[in-house]
């Protein structure tokens, strides 16, 4: 047995070794990664749980990136994904060609989406759905001889990935430092500032809303606003009630589009299929992503509602917009038997029937620990902020809080992910139970408690 360990951990250190030389790895300190190599080789999995190559089980808190749904080790998706590529893996989807799997997940889709989101156009991933829904929608009011409408408005603290266009559309600061990433046409207002999207011009904060820009730009330049229903990696930020309605209502009366950006929130992870379900909002397209396949294949997609594909289906020039892997067989076939279990499990269910237990988690955390201020939650995601109790201001940002408690809960083999300096995100796989939302709570309070000895 003492042998077995010291095999495996003198294998984890030759694969770190050539990590550290040829892996260049995405969203990371290249130098820190470099020097170090990774902290944590992954093996395998089941349920919340995903193990490192020594065999030592780790909680995963974050459903890695808010995609693993429905949690890992499932075998019914490696056995749709076999039985798929044993047929045909890959197959195109351009001009007259297609798919038994993307169609019937088409159809799917068109079932479970909110409103008329009844057409899908397939991509890879997030980032390439938010890319295509701008594309889509400036070429809806071309078709419409409004070839102005042109400049997205998106929200700041958004994340909606790191293509190009999907970066300049993030409003996030760190990642616009990046690469000189931005592109033209982007505008950023400040979420929730419910008052101002109804139209207060006396409201303090008006300039930073969406009707102002829209106003100051002229609706005529405005092609779409993109907005996640509830705002993930700028730090889970929960719009208070009214506020997606009347965002909706401001985009009809000037005729710009509702982009949803569900890469996040689709497929359970709020309680609903889908966030704006919470809200009985119906986007004119939605952006989709991640927990379609629970992230046991990479496929994303924008769903389309009927009035944008009327105006797209009687073009009769060629789309010049299509990826590779639009429509991959393979990845639809382990979609569709993803969205299968979900359904089959009560998986959506769960994670609305989970809510109640992480908001008594969080609770608790912040009745125990004066530093814990800020909580929120909506089905399964959730955050904690992280205050100076001598000063009751947020912890100066050298200490990077978020950090070093993140680093505690993973030191106890809790998985969670810092959100600037002082939030810290919680999104377990939606299949997870009472028992097991106690024991996260209980590291992330051990965690707390050391990271406090440490200040
Ligand atoms: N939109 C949202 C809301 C996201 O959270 C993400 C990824 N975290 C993306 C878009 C980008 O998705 P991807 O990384 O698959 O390109």
């Amino acid at each position: 047995m003492v042998k077995e360990v010291s095999v495996l951990k003198s294998k984890t250190d030759e694969l770190a070794e050539l990590d550290k030389k040829h892996f260049i790895h995405p969203t990371s300190a290249p130098k820190k990664g470099a020097q170090d190599g990774p902290d944590i080789i992954f093996s395998d999995g089941q349920g919340i749980f995903a193990n490192n190559l020594e065999g030592e089980a780790y909680i995963d808190g974050m459903s890695m990136l808010w995609n693993v749904n429905i949690g890992h080790g499932q075998k019914e998706l490696a056995e749709a994904a076999n039985e798929q590529m044993l047929k045909i893996a890959y197959s195109s989807a351009f001009k007259g060609f297609s798919n038994v799997p993307a169609i019937k997940l088409a159809e799917k889709l068109a079932s479970i989406a909110p409103g008329d989101l009844n057409s899908v156009f397939y991509t890879s991933g997030g980032s390439e759905s938010n890319d295509t829904a701008f594309k889509l929608s400036r070429f809806y009011w071309s078709l419409k001889g409004k070839h102005e409408k042109k400049k997205i408005i998106a929200m700041r603290d958004g994340y909606h990935g790191v293509t190009q266009a999907a970066q300049s559309a993030t409003g996030i600061p760190t990642t616009h430092e990046f690469a000189g990433a931005s592109v033209e046409g982007f505008y950023h207002a400040t979420p929730h500032l419910t008052n101002c999207e109804l139209g207060d011009k006396n409201d303090p904060n008006y300039e930073q809303s969406i009707r102002y820009l829209i106003e100051k730009e002229g609706a005529d330049t405005i092609a779409a606003v993109i907005i996640e229903p509830v705002q993930g990696a700028g730090g889970v930020n929960i719009p208070p009630e009214g506020y997606l309605q009347a965002v909706r209502k401001l985009c009809d009366e000037f005729n710009i589009l509702f982009i949803a950006d569900e890469v996040i929130c689709g497929f359970g992870r709020t309680g609903k299929m889908f966030g704006v379900e919470n809200w009985e909002v119906v986007p004119d397209l939605m952006c989709i992503a991640k927990g379609i396949t629970s992230g046991y294949s990479q496929l994303g997609g924008v769903m389309i509602s009927d009035t944008v594909r009327e105006a797209i289906v009687n073009y009769e020039g060629v789309m010049a917009h299509g990826f590779t892997y639009s429509g991959h067989p393979t990845a639809c076939a382990v979609a569709l038997k993803n969205i299968e279990i979900i359904e089959r499990d009560g998986i959506v269910e769960n994670a609305k029937a989970m809510e109640k237990e992480m908001q008594k988690g969080l609770a608790y955390l912040e009745e125990k620990h004066d530093i814990i201020r800020n909580s929120r939650s909506i089905g399964l995601l959730a955050a904690f902020e992280l205050y100076n109790s001598a000063t009751g201001e947020h912890f100066d940002p050298s200490l990077q809080a978020a950090t070093k408690v993140v680093d505690e809960c993973f030191n106890r083999k809790l998985i969670l992910r810092a959100i600037g300096d002082f939030r810290v995100a919680i999104a377990p796989p939606l299949v997870i139970n009472k028992q097991e939302i106690n024991d996260m709570i209980h590291i992330i309070d051990e965690s707390i408690t050391a990271f406090k000895k440490t200040i």
